[in-house]
């Protein structure tokens, strides 16, 4: 099987779907709400009381001091009432305690509803991942994919956090504070106060948004350098052998460099973010503070007023000054969250039908009926293909390169659902059935084998996770790989590598083998299987597969002629077009395509032959002379 990327720019932002800020809230409500876990939401209740209850509390504070001021300018009155001040203070340094616990009660009850939403997202968009069809990956870069999860779940906790311990506290007491002023002094100071305030926010949401679309540049351009790093390391022999170094680090500087140029403009538009909500501070602040002095001097306010209005002051714009950059950052997670949120609104290609039921399997006769497929309707890559593997029987299907054969195996994967036609596995179309008990029916052995980047136990095992030791291990011997597994110094337990890039090309078909043989479906898939071995090792792995077939509809796409021939059918596959079908001697009499074909490949293998007993002849003299 090919893989073949889409040679265009990649989308770099995973899902550049811009949905809106409050949809993006939105999508993330059930997760923190869940309908299943009745405790979360009750942690939910407990930790906003204990929010309530941490800002009642801390509102209350200069209301304390203020009246301990006051006592304490109030003129001597006698020893004893020294204990009025005292007391006071004493509430003071308590409430402040009791405002700190509630706060970190509040946080520790909600901690578990917070992390559940990371779990279940980014679970949520990983299976999603998995249900996308392959033209979606082939499409988009797994660099950028996983990136997006990462910056989403990571925005999920951030927006959590500000918004939660940050942005509503402050807006309550922003709302009570206003009330206290209202009620205690005059309706002056609550306004002049929330006139800041609003000034204060109405500058920051307006200049966070206009600063947006520097972050998402910013993503974008992040994104896209990620890609470019994996992708170019993946590629790491490839760009070895090409001497390419020089050009992947300038592609990958290219990406950096508009990360770097959007990010610069982030941070200098930050500047002007900052100033503007410094200067609204200390004009609001001036503002209060002489209003408030002008009251004590007029004899209408007390000192402890003062006091108060001036705590209630430093109180609240010390979060505000942290509101701006909270808001600015929750701005910014959102935009990280949209990325994710989009992934996961991205349709699923391939879908079950509703209610689709499970492929009955008896015997796996498949049959494909008129199949047109195109990856791209301007070009046709099957056309009105009909062929039928009755049960328990082998057909091969060979041609030229490109000529479509992969997609066969593909279409019957249901990677991609037919143009026009239909496959059908006993009498089953299987758009009608559900794709996990289709997919479980087949087997394959791809052209490419890509293993996990774990063990060769886990990498066999992989077949049918279940299997015990003994299964995996008989898997192995009749895929011809156990001697060799069990030679390494590890055994069994030795690492494969990245894609397994540690095994040779042989080795891995083995593995694959050996996995599908532990799967044992009823419908298996070669497709070019033995393709990666030697000629003596494609004899022995052929005959421990014609032993696996025995019994078993199988469907072999093949190169080497010499492999087929004992197929109960042969297709030859031209441009999409079964042009000619048979057995092997049905076609050689037919002398077409399929004699060409053979006459050629019999040509190569005995001058292949022939050169490989004048190597051996050599090597023996050269080992006799040696002696
Ligand atoms: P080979 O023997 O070289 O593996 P094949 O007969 O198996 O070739 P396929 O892999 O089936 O060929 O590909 C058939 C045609 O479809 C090729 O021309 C290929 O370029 C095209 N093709 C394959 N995959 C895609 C894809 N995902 N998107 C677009 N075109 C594709």
């Amino acid at each position: 099987m090919r893989q073949f990327r889409d040679q265009s720019p990649p989308a770099p932002n995973a899902a550049s779907s811009q949905r809106g800020d409050w949809q993006t809230v939105r999508a993330l409500m059930p997760y923190l709400w869940p309908q299943n876990r009745p405790e979360l939401r009750f942690r939910v209740v407990v930790s906003m009381a204990f929010l309530l209850a941490a800002k009642g509390v801390t509102v209350a504070v200069p209301v304390l001091l203020k009246h301990a001021v006051d006592s304490l300018n109030a003129p001597a009155l006698g020893v004893g009432l020294a204990a009025v001040p005292v007391a006071l203070l004493l509430a003071y340094g308590l409430a402040r305690i009791v405002s700190l616990a509630f706060k970190e009660l509040q946080g520790a009850i909600f901690a578990n509803v917070a992390h559940y939403a990371i779990r279940e997202t980014a679970l949520q968009t990983f299976k999603h991942m998995h249900r996308l069809s392959l033209r979606f990956h082939l499409e988009r870069q797994t660099g950028g994919l996983s990136r997006a999860i990462e910056r989403g779940t990571r925005g999920i906790e951030f927006v959590l956090r500000m918004a939660l311990f940050n942005i509503v506290p402050t807006m309550i007491e922003i709302v009570l504070v206003g009330g206290l002023l209202w009620a205690m002094l005059n309706g002056w100071f609550a306004l002049a106060t929330m006139a800041t305030i609003a000034a204060y926010v109405v500058w920051t949401v307006v200049l966070t948004n206009w600063r947006t679309r520097y972050r998402r540049a910013m993503n974008e351009s992040d994104s896209r350098a990620h890609t470019k790093a994996i992708d170019s390391l993946l590629n790491y022999e490839t760009v070895k052998y090409f001497g390419n170094e020089g050009h992947e680090a300038r592609r990958f500087d290219s990406a950096l460099e508009s990360f770097e140029t959007s990010a610069i403009k982030s941070k200098t538009s930050l500047a002007w973010l900052n100033t503007g909500q410094g200067t609204i501070i200390a004009i609001g602040v001036t503002i209060v503070m002489l209003m408030a002095a002008n009251g004590v001097r007029e004899g209408s306010m007390t000192v402890g007023d003062f006091v108060l209005v001036n705590t209630y002051l430093l109180q609240l714009y010390l979060p505000l000054n942290f509101l701006g950059s909270a808001y600015r950052e929750i701005k910014h997670s959102l935009t990280d969250m949209e990325a994710m949120f989009g992934l996961l609104d991205a349709d699923a290609e391939i879908t079950d039908a509703p209610n689709a039921p499970d492929l009955t399997l008896s015997a796996g006769e498949v049959a494909f009926n008129g199949v047109t497929f195109a990856y791209d309707p301007r070009r046709p890559v099957l056309k009105d293909v009909s062929f039928r593997v009755p049960a328990g029987k082998s057909v091969a299907i060979v041609g030229a390169s490109g000529a479509g054969k992969s997609t066969l195996s593909r279409l019957l994967f249901r990677f991609y659902d037919v143009s026009a036609g239909s496959i059908t596995i006993d009498g089953q179309d299987i758009r009608a059935i559900s794709q996990s008990s289709l997919r479980a029916a087949i087997g394959i052995v791809p052209q490419d084998t890509v293993l996990f980047n774990d063990t060769v136990y886990y990498n066999v095992a992989y077949g049918r996770p279940d299997a015990t030791p003994a299964e995996i291990e008989t898997a192995a011997k009749l895929a011809k790989i156990h001697d060799f597994i069990v030679g390494l110094p590890d055994g069994y337990q030795t690492m494969v590598g990245e894609r397994g890039l540690k095994l040779s090309g042989g080795e891995k078909q083995r593995v694959a083998i050996a996995r599908t043989i532990l799967k044992a479906p009823q419908v298996l898939l070669f497709d070019e299987a033995t393709s990666a071995l030697d000629t003596h090792t494609e004899k022995e792995i052929q005959a421990s597969l014609k032993e696996v077939a025995t019994g078993r509809t199988t469907l072999m796409i093949a190169h080497r002629l010499s492999t087929v021939v004992d197929a109960d059918e042969i297709l030859v596959l031209d441009h999409g077009e079964i042009t000619e079908r048979g057995t092997h001697a049905d076609l050689l009499a037919q002398s077409g395509q399929y004699a060409t074909m053979w006459q050629r490949q019999q040509e190569a293998s005995e001058a292949m032959e022939t050169l490989e007993r004048t190597g051996e002849a050599r090597e023996a003299l050269a080992a006799e002379v040696a002696e």
